[in-house]
């Protein structure tokens, strides 16, 4: 002890320092003393036996006041946080750099390992944000991982600004007709800037999947935007439908974030009948975004093909053991060449069975690894897709209509 009491010594020796500044190199002691305590205690303890240090700092040479300011800063926070609702937030410092290089400085000269300043501010400021917000009956609390608001306090430019993190709302949908895409498509004659081509829309297509469910949810949060995110997506021709396909609706700045799920879940159910239908949504972390993203779900398709001459069903039999048998070596479709890199990839075919209508079409259900391509799986693709449907029965195959009957995997419902 005598020791530490010596280098506190030398630390107020030529130099002032509050408490807070001179604790916070001690924080290690006395666990539950907040810093402005250890600086007291050992300020007095060191001024009974040396009048020349003082009972109390003049002055801060090391964060030059800045504890005397807290008051202002959470008062600062309070109003920016006005017509906010959230339960979770994080402080955050940014600190001058003369304050940081100085505390670091002194550490290592006196071999002390303290708190950083900046990790003391964000608590007193938060403490006393925390309280005003409790005596007004709301309760918040500090959340390291996932705060939905941030509070960054800039000291050299005394200025503080939030920054609201979104909210995240998971759900299935189901698309029901084979004319809309997934999400917003710019026009590609105008880059959504709004043409003749596009009847000044900017997009190539009216409507989509995000823009049937994202337009309730972003009027109740009161959000700046939306990002709209699937497990995955179908092409425009396919209707998606059994359960639906996972996404999430991010929504950018929320002002609000209890929501009323069920009653909204409804009026997007209304609005877009017939086209569109979301099943029951929930609020998610962030997390989830990722998630679906790199999953690449096995799902099961229905597939309506038609062959340019008539097949047998001996020979349909024969091509679904062979499918189901062969790994599928599929170079990237023509059809998505221009956006995908050329590569040859191999997926599997769990199961493949089906019907002939008539003798020229058939009926089929593929359920298929992740990322394989049914169309492709069915034409051949001249040639890029081996082995395909086509190729098996020996007679040209297109898919006219595609269905996905159920994307499969470890989801949140
Ligand atoms: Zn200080
Ligand atoms: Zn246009």
């Amino acid at each position: 002890m005598s020791i530490l009491l010596e280098k506190a010594r030398q630390l107020l020796s030529g130099r002032e320092l509050c408490d807070h500044c001179l604790g916070r190199f001690f924080s290690a002691l006395g666990s539950g003393l907040r810093n402005r305590e250890r600086g007291r205690a050992l300020r007095v303890v060191l001024h009974m036996t040396d009048r020349a240090i003082a009972l109390a700092s003049n002055g801060c040479g090391l964060c030059r006041g800045a504890f005397a300011h807290v008051p202002e800063w959470a008062e600062r926070a309070l109003q920016a946080v006005e017509g906010l609702e959230f339960q979770t937030y994080l402080m955050g410092t940014r600190v001058p750099f003369e304050i940081e290089a100085l505390e670091q400085a002194l550490q290592k000269e006196y071999d002390l390992r303290g708190e950083p300043f900046k990790q003391e501010f964000n608590r007193e400021v938060g403490r006393l944000f925390g309280a005003r917000l409790s005596e007004r009956g709301r309760l918040v609390h500090v959340d390291f991982r996932e705060p939905q608001i941030v509070l960054v306090m800039d000291l050299q430019q005394a200025k503080l600004t939030v920054q609201i993190n979104s909210l995240f709302v998971y759900g299935r949908y189901r698309k029901l007709v084979r004319t809309i895409p997934q999400t917003r498509w710019p026009c590609r004659a105008c880059g959504g800037r709004g043409c003749e081509e596009c009847a000044f829309t900017g997009k190539r297509y009216a409507e989509s999947v995000e823009e049937l469910i994202s337009p309730p949810l972003l009027r109740e949060t009161r959000g700046s935007g939306t990002a709209f995110h699937g497990a995955g997506r179908e092409d425009i021709d396919a209707r998606m439908l059994g359960r639906g396909r996972p996404f999430v609706l991010e929504i950018k700045e929320p002002k609000i974030r209890t929501l009323d799920l069920e009653r909204l879940q409804r009026e997007i159910n209304e609005q877009a009948a017939g086209k569109v239908e979301v099943s029951p949504l929930k609020l998610v972390s962030g997390s989830v975004v990722e998630r679906l993203k790199h999953c690449e779900a096995e799902k099961i398709y229905e597939a309506r093909v038609r062959f340019s001459a008539p097949v047998s069903p001996d020979r349909l039999r024969e091509a679904f053991a062979v499918l189901e048998q062969t790994p599928i070596q599929q170079r990237t479709p023509r059809r998505v060449s221009h956006r995908r890199a050329d590569l040859v990839r191999t997926r599997r075919v769990l199961a493949i069975s089906g019907e002939l209508v008539n003798p020229t079409e058939a009926r089929i259900r593929v359920h298929g690894e992740g990322g394989l391509y049914i169309k492709e799986l069915i034409s051949g693709d001249e040639g890029r897709t081996r082995p395909s449907l086509s190729e098996l029965v020996g007679v040209p195959a297109e898919v006219v209509e595609l269905d996905v009957l159920e994307v499969l995997g470890d989801f949140l419902d």
